[in-house]
């Protein structure tokens, strides 16, 4: 186990002209036995951060400590990380104990009977103990991605890198795995360090989540921090689903106009004082129905998932979505009005998208 310190971390590709900044100015600490989940969009540098703590990029600028112990410049090998990837990269001649048993094998003086009794245990561990003798073709994807997960946990690694492991899976086994792969990270305690691009299951699993975009560290925090604290617009945009309600407003005195027909009079008008135009979020659970609230909408789609309603309307030219009560069940086409409360509101600085409260 180990605690990962990544300082001002740069990595680019190419050069010259063609060179591109995959990660920049990238400062984070994953803390002794922690789960923390890399997420963001596609292309926003989480595998090439993952790579770079592996050993597997050469960085362009910056250091990696494992324990206070600079391994910048340590290959791969000699790192003492195992990784897993979402194409599970079995080896397909290999039976399951063979593939789980490989690194052992390679590495280590042990015999093969102690090799066997460890492959065993592990097996057992993760469910698959009647699958030792099969191929990785005659194993679903579920099971394929165990033995992936057994032949890093053999290692006995101090860190463990995972980029996408479940993404090959159905979304039923995904969830299942979530929650397994969970459970055995809190049982091993070892340091993890996971990329997905999938913000719930960001939220699932991570005991921190790092949300990356366009190279660049936005925030890392608890689900609940980057939820109800995101500190720019594109944390409160990434994270949550549906996606928050965001609109652009004209701040005059302690009244925010938006387009059609948004206005909001500020019960603490010091919160947007300084701005001339400010970004407002609202979140759709935080949407209800209010005759007298601000946001006047025309509904285009109600969704009935059972226990609430995603109300889908226009204001303006602004898309809104209301998670509500199931009871409540306006027509398409109808005018509703939402309000909310102001305890509730992300407001963030036009210009910078900084969060300002
Ligand atoms: P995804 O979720 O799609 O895998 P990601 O967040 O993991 O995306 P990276 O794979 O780290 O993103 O890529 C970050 C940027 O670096 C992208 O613009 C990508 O095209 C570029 N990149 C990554 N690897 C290389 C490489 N070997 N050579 C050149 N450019 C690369």
């Amino acid at each position: 186990m180990a605690t990962i310190d990544i300082t001002n971390l740069r990595k680019e590709f190419g050069d010259g002209n063609e060179r591109i900044v995959a990660v920049e100015d990238f400062d984070l600490t994953i803390q002794d036995g922690e789960f923390l989940v890399f997420v963001g969009p596609s292309g926003c540098g989480k595998t090439t951060t993952l790579r770079c703590i592996a050993g597997l990029e050469d960085v362009t600028e910056g250091t990696i400590e494992f324990d206070g112990e600079d391994v910048t410049d340590r290959r791969a090998r000699d790192r003492d990380v195992a990784m897993v990837f979402q194409n599970y990269a079995l080896y397909p001649h290999m039976t399951v104990r063979k593939n789980i048993g490989f690194p052992l094998r390679l590495s280590t003086k042990k015999s093969t009977d102690e090799i066997d009794d460890e492959v065993e245990a592990i097996a057992s561990m993760l469910g698959i103990e009647t699958l030792l003798d099969q191929k990785p073709r005659e194993l679903s994807g579920g099971q394929q991605q165990r033995v992936a997960l057994g032949r890093a946990i053999i290692r006995d690694p101090q860190l463990f890198l995972m980029d996408e492991p479940l993404s090959n899976l159905d979304a039923k086994l995904r969830s299942t795995m979530r929650t397994e792969l969970q459970e055995l990270q809190t049982e091993l305690g070892v340091t993890t360090a996971y990329v997905t691009h999938d913000q719930t299951e960001a939220m699932a699993m991570g005991d921190r989540i790092a949300v990356m975009n366009d190279g660049e560290l936005q925030q890392v925090g608890t689900a609940s921090e980057v939820y109800r604290a995101p500190e720019n617009e594109f944390v409160a945009g990434f994270i949550g689903s549906p996606s928050i309600n965001l609109l652009t407003a004209d701040v005059d005195g302690a009244t925010l106009r938006g387009p059609g027909g948004f206005a909001y009079e500020m019960e603490d008008p010091s919160l947007v004082e300084g701005h001339d135009r400010i970004r407002v979020g609202v979140r759709p659970e935080d949407l209800e129905l209010d005759p007298d609230g601000g946001m006047p909408s025309e509904v285009t789609v109600v969704e009935e998932m059972g226990n609430e309603n995603f109300l889908y309307a226009v204001m303006g030219d602004i898309d809104i979505t209301a998670r509500i009560e199931s009871v409540i069940h306006p027509e398409a086409g109808k005018t509703v009005t939402f309000g909310f409360d102001e305890e509730d509101l992300y407001l963030f600085d036009a210009e910078t998208t900084e969060a300002v409260k």
